[in-house]
């Protein structure tokens, strides 16, 4: 039998019971240094980093942005301010000065962590934004040895997890950057849910191959805390280089989002009939559309199970598939909707759908976030029964699973008939031809919108032509209005740097004309 997962008020208190239960496990492992900690050794350089941090002047309620890659420091920061129950405010490495700009001037931290050695002169960048910026945040480098002090100079721990410790600033692939608050019990739901669903125990070794900083990144600290697994972390993704080392740490599940399970199965085509990672079982992500055909090629060719979860800054599980549930169930659904999040399919005129019908998903609980930085946001992002509305287009299945099928705003109106991106795009990526493939609208005089689809060729294959699309599109029964009507090719979609998901909103703009 599985041991029972551990549940804590606060994220350091989870820490703590942890690192008294099995202090000598591994929690964490730097795959590119080879260091491992035990989860009594987080605890003493958590504690001692935290100390550090106080000296400085970091306490409760400071806020505080980070930038750092994945890695141990990244991991041990986030603990630390954690423990001084600070407002913290993760930002990914690879943001650059604009970026972190625009954070910064919303945030109005008053500390910036950043990186000493890097690849990038994190160290410079901040000095120019401390200059510049009207609050001037005070900068800490964590530069060869982590900041130190002593624990017994520390403030009391937390004593209730229910405060906004976190806040998240959305990747922004549509709009405006909003910073999504969360406390630690928001995060640490995320983290069991998850747990549970990927159904991990303590004898599993997961990864972290995705910007630490990405809300994810502190779910999935919650994950390993709860279950007593641990984890191997990257960098960088580089597939051939994470497959070694994944081999090397015996990794059982690893995962990220649709391009990282793009990424393995590239990668085990060049060595088919011999496994990647041969104790692989189970490959496990969200945050972006994953095609069904994408589940298929994945469990038949990587032998391992593929669960494929919805989530998002403001609510970081929203669904979630499991190891063992149905191969159709897996590959055209996100999964069931988890524990403390409740959920509900919305018409247009506020109604609730029926089953199977498609409407906005809209979600409320303990698992939701506790707002936006900015107040004024809250108004039209919570309805009147104090739903969360995602802005997502989904349909609640008979099996109670929930299949995402556009967003509000991708919708596609072509002389007046809707038409969901999202069908289209799972059906051409069934095409040899197709590596990647978004389906977007465009400004049409005669019809409204067209459907135009833009294409990244798959390795190794000539391009798709327009006559080809159409004539694979009408072999596949679809609707001859839904057709796309615009065939462009791309050699590389625009991607956001957290999740590598597509910006739409780019794509628009460049072929609006
Ligand atoms: P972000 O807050 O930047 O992580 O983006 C969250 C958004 O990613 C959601 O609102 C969805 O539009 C999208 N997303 C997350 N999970 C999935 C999924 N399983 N399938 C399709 N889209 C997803």
């Amino acid at each position: 039998m599985k041991d029972p997962l551990l549940s804590a008020p606060t994220l350091w208190e989870l820490l703590k019971q942890r690192a008294t239960l099995t202090p000598k496990a591994p929690m964490l492992i730097d795959g590119s240094r080879h260091q491992r900690l035990s989860f009594a050794q987080a605890v003493d350089i958590a504690e001692r980093l935290a100390a550090g941090f106080h000296d400085r002047g970091i306490g409760p309620g400071t806020l505080v942005t980070w930038q750092l890659p994945t890695g141990l420091p990244a991991v041990m920061t986030a603990l630390a301010l954690a423990r001084l129950s600070a407002v913290q405010n993760p930002v990914i490495s690879l943001y650059g000065e604009r970026e972190l700009r625009a954070v910064m001037e919303r945030s109005r931290s008053t500390f910036l962590i950043v990186p000493g050695a890097a690849e990038r002169d994190f160290p410079a960048m901040a000095a120019h934004l401390q200059e510049s910026l009207s609050h001037r945040p005070e900068v800490i480098v964590m530069a060869g040895d982590l900041p130190q002090g002593k624990p017994s100079t520390l403030p009391p721990a937390p004593g209730e997890g229910q405060s906004v410790r976190w806040v998240y600033y959305t990747s922004g692939t549509t709009s405006e950057p909003k910073g999504a608050c969360h406390s630690d019990q928001t995060l640490m739901i995320g983290g069991y849910n998850l747990a549970r669903a990927m159904r991990v125990d303590s004898t599993d070794v997961g990864t972290v191959a995705f910007p630490y900083a990405h809300i994810g990144g502190a779910m999935y600290t919650a994950m390993l805390l709860a279950s007593g697994m641990s984890a191997v972390l990257l960098d960088r993704f580089k597939v051939a280089e994470a497959a070694a080392i994944f081999r090397q740490f015996g990794v059982t599940t690893t995962g990220g989002s649709t391009a990282h399970y793009e990424a393995f199965l590239a990668e085990q085509r060049r060595q088919p009939g011999e496994p990647l990672i041969p104790s692989l079982r189970l490959l496990c992500g969200g945050g972006a559309p994953k095609p069904p055909e994408l589940y298929y090629q994945v469990t038949t060719e990587l032998g391992c199970a593929l669960t494929h979860n919805y989530g998002m800054t403001e609510v970081p599980l929203i669904c979630a598939g499991s190891p063992g549930h149905g191969d159709e169930q897996l590959a055209c659904s996100e999964g069931l909707p988890v524990e403390d999040v409740e959920l509900r399919i919305v018409r247009r005129d506020g109604s609730l759908a029926d089953v199977g019908e498609s409407g906005e998903v809209r979600v409320r609980g303990r698992g939701v976030f506790k707002g936006y930085t900015d107040k004024a946001l809250d108004a039209e992002a919570f309805d009147a029964d104090g739903f969360f509305c995602t802005g997502d287009l989904g349909l609640l299945r008979a099996d109670g699973r929930v299949t995402l099928t556009g967003r509000l705003k991708d919708v596609i109106i072509r002389k007046g008939e809707n038409i969901s991106a999202r069908e289209l795009e799972d059906l051409l990526y069934s095409h040899p031809k197709v590596g990647a493939v978004a389906v977007i609208g465009l400004p049409d005089t005669e019809r409204g919108e067209r459907v135009c689809a833009v294409v990244e060729a798959a390795e190794g294959q000539p391009p798709l032509e327009f006559e080809e699309m159409v004539t694979y599109f009408r072999a596949s029964g679809v609707m001859v209005q839904k057709i796309p009507e615009q065939l462009e090719l791309v050699e590389r979609l625009p991607r956001n740097e957290t999740l590598n998901k597509v910006l739409k909103h780019v794509l628009r703009e460049r072929f609006a004309s």
